[in-house]
Parts: C-alpha cells; structure tokens; sequence
C-alpha cells in the first residue's frame, strides 16, 4: 500500500527449469550469497524472500518459488503459477536438452498465466553454469531470436557459482515487473 508517498510490493516470481539447471543454486546465490556444490533435491515447493530497496520511495518483496523436485509432476503448474508476477525460465549451457525443457516451461507458462490487464507475465531466460563454456557469438545471435521469438523479455548468461549477472537479471525482471503495476 502507500503511506506517504512509500510503496511496497509483493511479488511471486517463479524459477523454472529442468532437473538440475541450477534453480535453487540461482536463488541461494541471489537471496543468501551462498553457493554449495552439492545440493540435495528440493522435495515439495521452497520459497526465498529477497527484500529490494528499489528506490527511495520503493520496496519490492520478492517471493522466490523454487520448484523443487516438481520437475515431472505437471500437473501441480496451475497451482503453483497462480498469482505470479514474473519468472526466470532456466537452463543449463553445459546440457542442451534443458533449452528444450526451457521452452516447454515457457510455453506452459504462456499458457495458463496471464496478467489482469491481458498481457503475459514477464519472463527471463537464464543460461546458467556459464562459468562452464563460453557461448560462441552464434550461440549468443541464436538465443537472441529465441528469444525473440518466444516472448522472452530478455536473457542473461548467468553463473550461481561464480556469481555472474545474478543480481542483474533478478533487476532487470523486478524492472519489467513494475512496469506492469
Ligand atoms: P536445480 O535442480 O535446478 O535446483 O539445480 P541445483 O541448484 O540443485 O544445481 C544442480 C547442480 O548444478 C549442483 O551440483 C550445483 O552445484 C550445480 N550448479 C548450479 N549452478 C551452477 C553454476 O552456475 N555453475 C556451475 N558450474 N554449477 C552450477
Ligand atoms: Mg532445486
């Protein structure tokens, strides 16, 4: 609500992918700064609140829905999409099937979440474990059509790890979000 001229939102954003892109690795990096090599499989549904001061008259609470272990089960998605803001689609650079997987999650999205003023969430494509392999400049124009021609509103490679454009995709979805309040 506002109280002198003070706005706070509260935001459901979703992090989706295939097994093992690095979902949970992506949050925990973002909300924690912590990274562990070794993770166990998230059973059930895991939230992360990130609290951003976005400005001086702004605060956004991210919700983090991690999908944790979901993966095969799709038929919970309607009830896990619903009422969400925006969401990160992720993939793993090092295993491109998960590209696939990315594009099934994003048409799945499309599908069933739709905003009250009739345009889709906002979603961001995340190429994770880029400290892995450096994407050849082909790649890169590739993904950018995809992009495109999926309806993402932008990508980022990224790295849980080695903590690469984390925080800069997280902004850029939390800009795009606003936009459509
Ligand atoms: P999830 O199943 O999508 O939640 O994936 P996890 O976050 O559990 O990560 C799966 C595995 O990938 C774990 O062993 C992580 O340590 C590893 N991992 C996650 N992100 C990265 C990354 O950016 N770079 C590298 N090299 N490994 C990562
Ligand atoms: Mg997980």
């Amino acid at each position: 609500g506002t109280e002198l001229g003070f706005t706070e939102h509260l935001f459901k954003v979703l992090v989706i992918g295939d097994h093992k892109v690095g979902k949970t690795s992506f949050i925990k990096r973002y909300v924690k700064n912590q990274f562990y090599e070794e993770l166990k499989t998230t059973i059930g549904v895991d939230f992360s609140m990130k609290v951003i001061d976005w400005d001086g008259h702004t605060r956004v609470r991210l919700q983090l829905w991690d999908i944790a272990g979901q993966e095969r089960a799709r038929g919970l998605n309607r009830v896990y999409f619903k009422g969400s803001s925006g969401a990160f689609v992720v993939y793993d650079v090092t295993n491109e099937s998960t590209l696939d997987g990315a594009l099934n999650w994003k048409h799945e999205l499309d599908c069933q979440e739709i905003l009250k003023n009739g345009h889709p969430i906002p979603v961001v494509l995340l190429a994770n474990k880029c400290d892995e392999t450096k994407m050849c400049r082909r790649n890169v124009s590739l993904l950018e059509k995809l992009c495109q021609e999926k309806g993402f509103v932008g990508w980022f490679q990224t790295s849980a790890k080695k903590n690469i454009n984390v925080d800069n995709a997280a902004k850029f979805l939390v800009k795009q979000i606003l936009q459509n309040t």
